[in-house]
């Protein structure tokens, strides 16, 4: 379909304009830079072209292509997924957009960019295993983020995205400055839910958050301003006049096998949503987070496979702020919400119905009480208190009193460092990389004490992320998987509860400290469901300017090329707020 001139994309009329051929690089120069060419030694044939090209229709992609449009410019976003959304229509919709929002007015809440500003950039802030979070972000980026994240929360509004009518709180927060409350949620209104393929109950969709209810809003917006958006199409290169130097002309896009470049009159934005998907890539930051991470939040809807950051290094791009993707804050890995399926972060779950569920296979057995099970490595150990929980972050209030950036705020925190994932990554001490799986361990007691199914669709048998048997010994035996590279040894398993139940009849886990271990693990048949760490957060990418411009390793703007999002590096914050801003700061700016 893209081959033609006249095409139709989403019922949307796609620009008649020939095919053109500009001679400003050719297919050689293409091929020095590793990156598909139209045809050997030829000029680039471009099959399409825009003013601005947005990478992505996520939280920074759809905000940029308004942005841009309603500036002038005609945009094109390619989007590698069936749908819009990426993780941003996964996510709760909880956006922290503050410095005197008319939200945070309404509600009597004093804040201003200067304050916002001050709260993202307060080197005093620590959590209690001691790591900042704010410390290393890029005082230019986040200048940039304070002035324009009042405007943003209002622009949102105005392209239709309803807010819960309730002041701004705390409530799913991350890393958004300690001074005031500046969480909001976009309520989901009668938008299909992506987890379930049906709109809420409408008795709640003004009171229920979703991501649905920011990125259907703007979707249709976008489509309402002229955007025209390539569903399907993933990019694969960004083409640059030379591999390092000269502007931006455009990308090559796959569309179902076939390649289409595009060019870009004025502007290229990447926000293809982070790096995290992509093993090697996020290998460079901790070598610990190795294969068997396979649940990332966010997947199976969309994936963030590093695309946008290796296509801008390619041509010369720097990366930036890398400190923010290391730092043991937030969500960057997380403890799982659910056991028994591949896709198993805490806020996620996929059930059937799901435009994408064929793709998650199992909704999860929601764990209420961790006291219900134990928690063993590949190798049926026991590593940690099963009840510890993942890494903090800051949030309104968190530190009380606060006095910003005053070295006095440390004596307010209470160090109690949370080691579970740490523990969880830590391996088997055979010399290898990556912590393994981990497998939650369960009898038919706690499957009534939870009131689980543990039955197709929620679990994920075929896969092998559950598995079950009459006694612990077979249980261990059975559990062959992917990511189990060494066979759990049944004594090991059938010990490790022999000496927790022994635990749970003294009162006291000697071992790990779990406070007062309460179930016995003793009716069959026996159960091992997947309950491996969750990788979240993309907090560090490409070097950025205030202005969202791509920058080399000499901090020379990539002329024409821009990036927003998880894919940009120098902010540390959890989530939507920066995507959104950065977003609509890069698509203005583009266009311009
Ligand atoms: C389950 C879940 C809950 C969350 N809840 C919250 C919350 O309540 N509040 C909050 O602040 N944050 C939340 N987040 C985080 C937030 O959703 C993300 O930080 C945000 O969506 C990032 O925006 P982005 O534009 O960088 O990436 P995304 O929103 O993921 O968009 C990136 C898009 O780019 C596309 N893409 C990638 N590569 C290519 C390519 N090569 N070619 C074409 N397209 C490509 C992807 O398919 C995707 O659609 C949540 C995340 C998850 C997964």
């Amino acid at each position: 379909m893209e081959r033609g001139n006249k095409a139709r994309i989403k019922g949307q009329r796609v620009s008649r304009k020939p095919a053109v051929e500009k001679p400003a690089i050719t297919a050689v120069d293409a091929a020095s830079q590793g990156q598909p060419s139209a045809g050997a030694g030829g000029p680039i044939k471009w099959s399409r072209e825009a003013d601005v090209v947005v990478i992505g229709a996520g939280a920074t992609g759809l905000p940029a292509a308004i942005a841009a449009r309603e500036a002038g410019a005609e945009v094109i976003v390619v989007e590698a997924c069936l749908d819009i959304g990426g993780h941003a229509i996964t996510s709760g919709g909880h956006i922290p957009l503050g410095g005197g929002t008319s939200a945070q007015k309404k509600a009597g809440i004093q804040d201003s960019p200067d304050l916002l500003f001050q709260d993202l950039t307060d080197w005093s802030v620590v959590q209690p295993n001691g790591f900042p979070d704010y410390r290393y972000n890029d005082r230019q980026i986040i200048r940039a983020f304070a002035d324009n994240s009042a405007s943003v929360f209002e622009w949102l509004v105005a392209h239709g995205v309803v807010f819960i009518d309730k002041g701004p709180d705390g409530f799913g927060g991350m890393s958004v400055g300690n001074s005031c409350m500046r969480e909001m949620h976009a309520a989901a209104m009668d938008w299909p839910w992506v987890q379930t393929g049906r709109p809420v109950d409408p008795a709640i969709r003004t009171i229920t958050p979703t991501g649905n209810g920011l990125m259907r809003p703007l979707e249709a917006a976008a489509k309402k301003a002229g955007v025209q958006i390539l569903l399907e199409h993933r990019m694969v290169s960004i083409y640059r006049e030379s591999r390092n130097g000269g502007r931006v002309l455009g990308i090559t896009a796959d569309h179902k096998g076939a390649k289409l470049n595009i060019m870009a009159r004025k502007a290229v934005i990447i926000a293809t949503g982070g790096s995290t998907g992509n093993v090697n890539f996020r290998r460079m930051f901790d070598p610990r987070l190795t294969g068997e991470y396979c649940g990332l939040a966010g997947m199976p809807w969309s994936d963030q496979d590093a695309s946008g950051e290796i296509a801008a290094m390619t041509i010369g791009a720097s990366l930036w702020g890398l400190y923010n993707q290391t730092g043991e804050f937030g969500s960057n890995v997380t403890k799982p919400g659910t056991v028994g399926c591949q896709y198993n972060y805490r806020n996620l779950r996929w059930f059937p119905g799901s435009p994408v569920f064929h793709l998650a296979r199992a909704t999860g057995l929601f764990v209420t009480d961790w006291q219900d099970l134990i928690l063993v490595n590949m190798i049926g150990k026991r590593f940690y208190d099963e009840c510890a929980d993942q890494y903090t972050a800051n949030n309104a209030g968190d530190i009380d009193p606060y006095a910003p950036c005053s070295y006095l705020n440390a004596r307010s925190v209470t160090y109690n460092p949370p080691n579970f994932i740490n523990a969880a990554l830590a391996g088997i001490g055979d010399g290898e990389n990556g912590g393994g799986p981990i497998w939650a361990i369960f009898d038919t007691d706690a499957v009534a004490r939870e009131e689980w199914n543990p039955a197709p669709p929620n679990v994920d048998v075929e896969q092998g992320f559950f598995f079950s048997a009459p006694t612990l010994r077979e249980l261990a035996a059975g559990i062959v998987m992917k990511y189990q590279r060494i066979p759990m040894p049944p004594v090991n398993l059938d010990e490790t509860v022999t000496r927790y139940n022994s635990f749970v009849d003294a009162g006291k886990d000697v071992d790990f400290g779990k406070p007062a271990p309460k179930y016995r693990i003793a009716r069959p048949p026996f159960y091992a469901a997947w309950a491996t760490p969750v990788i979240h957060d993309t907090r560090a990418g490409l070097r950025i300017n205030a202005e969202c411009q791509v920058q080399d390793m000499a901090g020379e703007v990539i002329p024409g090329l821009y990036c927003g999002g998880e894919s940009a590096g120098g902010f540390g914050q959890h989530g939507l707020a920066r995507a959104i801003c950065q977003g609509y700061m890069a698509g203005r700016h583009a266009a311009g």
